[in-house]
């Protein structure tokens, strides 16, 4: 559905090199034709021939994607948060589809963070978090995501009244599904809720190294980042490396290069949710790329909440020209109405990547990811190479 309406909407795609993408039967693509134009740095090349409007989707839907930033909640398709919504009506969350879209029209990056906890609001037990899951590994399955880091923010939830053993249980059963029926392998990322406070840091910490579902896999910080200093969360962070987590803090999606770097010297991210304004700062983008620290580009959510004016003002071409590590991911699919899919079709059709660049977004995703070697050797095999 998605590629449907892209395509009535933007011009036919192009692609700058000769050939044509071939998908197998083992779920990859191969590629027949000249050898990838772009450079390393990456560079966008003039476009000097045109493909089929379907080779590019075949492509985009062939390549066997990861996805490393996408928040639970904020992935429940539209019929299902109105569901939500009809059970509960006094949550302020609209109950019909027209009316929905609309509260789904964000003002800002502080609305977006108000629409969101309402919406939060609504799932209340364990099956609902289960239920969300399955929703999500649906949907990620549809744009051929073989595996996908989400981000859970347990405060939130323990918060809506769900227990904290309930949580537990009901990831451990949502991670069993979406694999059994949808292929998907799921993995967590548990993130402190910044518009919480300070002591949020402990309390999700607390609850993390708790439970520790199986498929955990880091520590995150989400919600707002004006008037929330990354170094808050400087003990926690400590902590989860020292339990042997990850590190995946946002930054630099709303505020200022200094953010990205506070993420990067108090907490040590290894990765940087968004990231935005990183292209303010040559010399952030220079250390990003010397230390190969991936971004987390969402580029429609960006434009969504309107941390950036439009999908061609996106910086991602700069991060790109400049060798910083890259991965797309949707962010909020069901709120910002996208899919996978449809990010590395915008990079195609609105940003001028060819389709050797497409394969190395993939590429970079699969490095980037917490996941198995095994898992990790598979996927890459079954990228055409740059
Ligand atoms: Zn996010």
């Amino acid at each position: 559905m998605a590629l449907a309406r892209l395509c009535a909407c933007v011009p036919p795609p192009a692609l700058a090199c000769h050939g044509r993408f071939t998908p197998t039967t083992t779920g990859g693509v191969t590629w027949t034709g000249s050898p990838r134009l772009a450079g390393s740095p990456m560079t966008v090349t003039p476009v000097d021939s045109r493909l089929e409007v379907d080779s590019v989707h075949d492509f985009v839907s062939a390549l066997p994607k990861v996805e490393l930033h996408v928040h639970l909640v904020g992935s429940a398709s539209i019929d299902t948060v109105l569901g939500l919504a009809r059970r509960h009506p006094d949550r302020g969350v609209p109950t019909d589809e027209e009316t929905l879209r609309a509260f789904y029209d964000f003002a800002d990056f502080a609305h977006f963070i108000d629409v969101y906890v309402a919406v939060n609001s609504l799932v209340t037990s364990g099956e609902d978090v289960t239920a969300l899951l399955v929703g999500l590994a649906r949907d990620q399955a549809a744009s051929n995501v073989r595996y996908s880091e989400v981000t859970v923010t347990p405060t939130a939830h323990l918060a809506s009244g769900i227990e904290p053993d309930e949580l537990a249980e009901a990831l451990a059963a949502g991670r069993r599904m979406a694999r059994a029926e949808h292929g998907v392998e799921l993995a967590w990322i548990f993130d402190i809720d910044g518009s919480r406070g300070a002591a949020n840091g402990p309390a999700t910490l607390d609850w993390v190294l708790r439970y520790r579902p199986e498929g955990t896999v880091a520590l995150g910080l989400g919600g707002p980042e004006i008037g929330v200093p990354r170094e808050w969360y400087r003990a926690e962070f400590a902590a989860a490396r020292a339990a042997g987590l990850h590190l995946v803090p946002h930054a630099g999606e709303t505020t200022g290069p200094e953010t990205i770097w506070a993420a990067l010297r108090e907490l040590g991210a290894e990765r940087i949710g968004h990231g935005c304004s990183a292209a303010e700062d040559p010399s952030l983008l220079a250390h990003l790329a010397e230390r190969g620290i991936p971004l987390e580009v969402c580029l429609t959510s960006n434009v969504r909440t309107r941390a950036v004016a439009s999908i061609e003002d996106h910086p991602i071409r700069r991060f790109l020209a400049a060798g910083v590590p890259v991965t797309l991911a949707t962010d909020d699919p069901g709120m910002f109405h996208t899919d996978l899919d449809r990010e590395y079709l915008l990079c195609h059709q609105s940003l001028g990547l060819d389709a050797p660049a497409l394969a190395n977004l993939c590429r970079t995703g699969v490095r980037a990811a917490f996941c198995s070697p095994e898992l990790r050797a598979r996927l890459l095999a079954a990228i055409p190479p740059g």
